[in-house]
């Protein structure tokens, strides 16, 4: 089966995929916001999104409900993906600064985003649970992206997933912990950098800033021997 089809299919059970039940009833119940009241609402899981032979993987948390959980892609249509896009643009890794639907024609170049939890949870805060629930599926994602060098955790749930990953796949994680702009090293799973999460919570607050970003991206450029991107 060709890599697009692998994708395709795990996609496909993702999007149809009602394990937590909580997850569920809120995806489908929440209250359209009164400025997208005339838009249908996507209310199912969002698969990742991007490029499929990228080095670069981001791992964000979950779909934000009036983001992913709207527009169905991961990463689009709110604050968070505003700051994120921006700034991937900036580094080279997207065809264009802003990410607000499906079809608006973003591509990302050699990189691909997802979330350790694939449907939107209240107050951003999935369970232990849910988040051992919709494991296998970034397992899958992750396996599946053969060419990836380096990991990118957006905040700190994100990189404790990624480090189940990588301990499930023989790597010793004990005594690591998350720590902004940090580069992980290890020797049977891809490398991780650890990022703050990009949500208002932080970039509204200064705790993440575009300058904070850029230092992350052009790291993450020069770990995968990319050089200096070109100015847009
Ligand atoms: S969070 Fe994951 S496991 Fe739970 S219902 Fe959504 S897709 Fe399924």
């Amino acid at each position: 089966m060709s890599l697009e089809k692998e994708f395709e299919s795990l996609s496909a059970e993702i999007v149809s995929c009602r394990k937590c039940p909580r997850l569920v009833r809120f995806r489908e119940s929440l209250k359209a916001r009164k400025s997208f009241s005339n838009m249908e609402y996507w209310r199912k899981p969002v698969p990742g999104f991007g490029d499929l032979n990228a080095e670069l993987i981001i791992i964000g948390l979950a779909p934000a409900p009036h983001g992913g959980n709207r527009t169905g892609r991961i990463f689009t249509g709110d604050e968070s993906a505003r700051f994120l896009v921006r700034n991937l643009f900036k580094a080279g890794f997207s065809n264009k600064p802003t990410s607000e639907h499906k079809d608006d024609g973003l591509e990302l170049i050699n990189c691909y985003m997802t979330a350790a939890v694939k449907c939107a949870p209240p107050e951003n805060k999935p369970t232990k649970e849910e988040f051992e629930n919709c494991f296998p599926y970034l397992e899958r994602e992750l396996s599946l992206l053969k060419r990836k060098k380096l990991v990118i955790a957006l905040g700190q749930l994100a990189f404790s997933s990624y480090l189940k990953y990588a301990s499930m796949h023989g790597e010793n994680v004990k005594g690591i912990s998350f720590v902004h702009g940090k580069l992980y090293r290890f020797k049977k799973v891809t490398s991780l950098m650890a990022c703050y999460h990009p949500s208002p919570r932080n970039t509204y607050t200064g705790k993440l800033t575009d300058r904070m970003m850029q230092v992350v991206l052009k790291r993450a450029r020069m770990f995968l021997g990319l050089g200096k991107a070109q100015p847009p």
